[in-house]
């Protein structure tokens, strides 16, 4: 579980860590998509920052609603809206409460990205990372199980085809490379478990 205080420091955490991986993320999008994976969430992520160190949130699920609208608006691409969906579909588990159970957070999240991108595990997105992330914490994994789930389903979607996204323009050609969502994902997991990168 964890209450407003464990929320923000693991949005900081996740955006920190954004930051720091971006030309990682922009160099994986480059080599199948645009480029811009890790711009994007870097601008987006410095916007949330921006409302954490200027306003005051009372509770998890406003916390999570602010991530959600701040992506939604700010953040161009699949995986604004994608990332911006997860994190309103938590916010809305959340509702007013004190604390997150945040595997049952991290289940609506998926369910918010499947919901609005469609994709499949096996599809080289951010389903790859989050699902087998999800899978872990209902089976009683820790924070940091969780992430290890998200780090290994990231790492199989170098062997995937891609058949969502600009990626899946590539055809076979999308096969050999990490998929930036998975890795943004599972980036995003770890920091907010609180480990490294
Ligand atoms: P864009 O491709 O529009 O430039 P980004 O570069 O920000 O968007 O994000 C690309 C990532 O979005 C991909 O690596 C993939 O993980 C994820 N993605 C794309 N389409 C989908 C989808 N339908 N469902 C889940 N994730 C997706
Ligand atoms: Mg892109
Ligand atoms: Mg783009």
């Amino acid at each position: 579980r964890c209450d407003t205080a464990g929320v923000i420091a693991g949005v900081r955490r996740a955006a920190e860590a954004v930051a720091a991986h971006r030309d990682e993320l922009v160099d994986l999008d480059k080599a199948i998509g645009d480029g811009d994976h890790g711009e994007n969430l870097k601008r987006g992520f410095g916007f949330v920052v921006d409302a954490l160190d200027s306003s005051t949130f009372d509770t998890p699920g406003a916390v999570l609603k602010m991530v959600a609208t701040t992506l939604i608006s700010k953040v161009g691409g699949a995986s604004g809206p994608l990332y911006g969906t997860a994190f309103l579909r938590a916010a809305t588990l959340a509702g007013e409460a004190p604390e997150i159970d945040v595997v049952a957070a991290l289940q609506a999240a998926l369910g918010g990205i499947v919901d609005r991108g469609k994709a499949v595990v096996g599809d080289k997105t951010i389903v790859d990372a989050l699902a087998p992330a999800v899978e872990a914490g209902l089976g009683g994994a820790t924070l940091a199980g969780i992430a290890d789930a998200a780090d290994e389903g990231a790492a199989s979607t170098v062997a995937l085809v891609a058949r969502k996204g600009r990626a899946s323009y590539l055809g076979q050609r999308s096969a050999g490379h990490l998929d930036p969502g998975a890795r943004s994902t599972a980036i995003m997991l770890r920091a907010f478990a609180g480990g490294g990168s």
